[in-house]
């Protein structure tokens, strides 16, 4: 599902960085929540970037609170991929926003809730390994905020 290896740099301690390459058409967020779990990730941010065939995003309406999902296929570069993670319900929660380029150099993006490697996809995963960050669902903004 993925390689990795951890960063030697000793002025992170006691935080670790991981170089992560998710496997070549694998799903993203799968992959990394089963990375988050495996190395019992509580707190942490990841960026990265790589190749996808396929994206689907999340747009939440703050008017209706209604979610409108899209999904795009094709093949395309991840410009930037950003993310951060918690915990909620004692399983990891990923929080990650993708920006992709498409054949013609226009980016779509947004709320990622899935993704496709074709390609690579070359991330870097910090865990801030004393920290524990929470979400709960705030009815206000129909989101899982930050529960600190
Ligand atoms: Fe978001």
């Amino acid at each position: 599902m993925y390689t990795y290896q951890k960063v030697k740099d000793q002025a992170l301690a006691p935080n670790v960085r991981y170089i992560l390459s998710i496997g070549n058409h694998r799903e993203i967020m799968e992959a990394l929540a089963d990375f988050c779990r495996m190395k019992s990730i509580t707190a942490g941010e990841i960026t990265g970037i790589g190749a996808i065939s396929e994206a689907t995003f999340r747009f939440l309406d703050p008017a209706t609170k209604q979610y409108v999902d899209k999904t795009f296929e094709e093949q395309m570069e991840i410009a930037n991929l950003t993310g951060n993670i918690s915990v909620k319900d004692e399983a990891p929660y990923l929080h990650v926003h993708l920006t992709c380029s498409r054949r013609d150099y226009t980016c779509v993006g947004g709320h990622l809730l899935k993704a496709r490697v074709n390609g690579a996809c070359e991330l870097f995963v910090t865990d801030f390994s004393l920290t524990h960050a929470g979400r709960k669902f705030d009815p206000e903004t129909g989101l899982n905020l930050y529960e600190f």
